[in-house]
């Protein structure tokens, strides 16, 4: 059976970005405000083992900031920090998010002297005027060479997208989700673009320079581009922003697509797609559809949305399970 997978997340707020993103305040959206020390970094570690289960695979995980853009010498001191659970059998491994102008051959030759098993690379576009638009200060072509410096050195690459920034179509979107796929990475994450208080794109949003994506749009150009990851093979491990305090709160949110069941959300969407052909078949009385159990939430929909659109069209909707049925197959059976 495979393990239960954990990150200890450490978050480094904003910390050696050479740009300001326009819709980026690290602290607001990870909650923590301060470049942790090495106690509090123990403090966190050890916290966070006391709550895992024996035999999890566990992974620390620098977030947020630019990690490899950090002076060596804070690098080295967070990474020993943490090696020391990897040498004692606590964890299996680092991971830790950057920009892609921040990797080459000798950052990588750090990292791996003390066992990062993961880099995640915040691509957000393969657009580079979208890039531009967004204040990344890197293209495209970063994207690319970094990745593949990342490939070749073993350690596991992670791409990052956004849904929706400035100047973003759903054409734009689906191109980026192709070029990323074609990338290799081994996993990867799609975030809805959203406004947070005081970013570049609060004063954008109040000069009517940049619109959100509403949640429809938000969640139909990422089921896009969640099917062009999945049809690569390749593990999306997140969808939708994770609900920080202040998000939830509404204290930092201002406006855009967020929701805390996003991910559900675009299941239910691609799910909708599949199911939405039962609408145009000739009478019938009821209606029985097989599914995945891992699918069968998703399937039924957010809220039973599916089943409810379904119900329209007939007098009972039933979902079942059905192990032997893979991925997003279904089988179906008219009463
Ligand atoms: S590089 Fe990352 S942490 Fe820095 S401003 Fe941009 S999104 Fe935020």
């Amino acid at each position: 059976m495979q393990r239960k997978h954990f990150n200890i997340p450490i978050f480094i707020p904003n910390a050696a970005c050479p740009h300001q993103c326009v819709f980026c305040d690290q602290k607001k959206i990870s909650g923590a405000d301060k470049i942790p020390s090495v106690d509090m970094i123990n403090d966190m570690i050890q916290k966070y083992l006391g709550t895992m289960r024996e035999g999890s695979e566990i992974e620390i995980a620098f977030f947020g900031g630019n990690f490899t853009g950090l002076p060596v010498n804070i690098q080295e001191k967070f990474l020993q920090a943490a090696c020391k659970y990897i040498r004692d059998r606590k964890v299996s491994g680092i991971r830790l998010s950057t920009r892609p102008d921040y990797i080459n051959e000798d950052k990588i030759t750090l990292l791996k002297q003390y066992n990062v098993t993961a880099i995640e690379l915040g691509a957000q576009s393969m657009d580079n005027e979208i890039l531009k638009l967004s204040g990344r200060g890197h293209t495209a072509d970063d994207v690319v060479r970094a990745s593949s410096v990342i490939k070749k050195s073993g350690i596991s690459l992670g791409l990052q997208i956004m849904i929706g920034l400035p100047g973003d179509t759903p054409e734009k979107t689906i191109n980026t989700a192709q070029r990323v796929a074609a990338l290799g990475p081994d996993t990867a994450r799609i975030y809805p673009t959203i406004v947070i208080k005081g970013t570049g794109l609060e004063r954008m949003y109040h000069t009517k320079e940049y619109v959100p994506l509403s949640i429809e749009d938000a969640t139909e150009w990422s089921s896009h581009a969640l099917q062009i990851f999945d049809e690569s093979g390749i593990k999306v491990i997140r969808v939708g922003l994770h609900p920080s305090e202040g998000l939830l709160s509404g204290e930092s949110f201002i406006a855009g697509p967020f929701h805390p069941s996003f991910r559900e959300l675009v299941l239910t969407r691609i799910w909708k797609k599949l199911l939405d052909r039962f609408l145009y078949v000739s009478e019938n009385e009821e209606l029985i559809i097989y599914v995945n159990p891992e699918e069968y939430n998703y399937a039924v929909g957010y809220e039973a949305s599916n089943k409810k659109m379904l119900g329209k069209k007939f007098r009972k909707v039933v979902f079942k399970k059905e192990p032997s049925i893979k991925g997003r197959y279904y089988g179906s059976t008219y009463l």
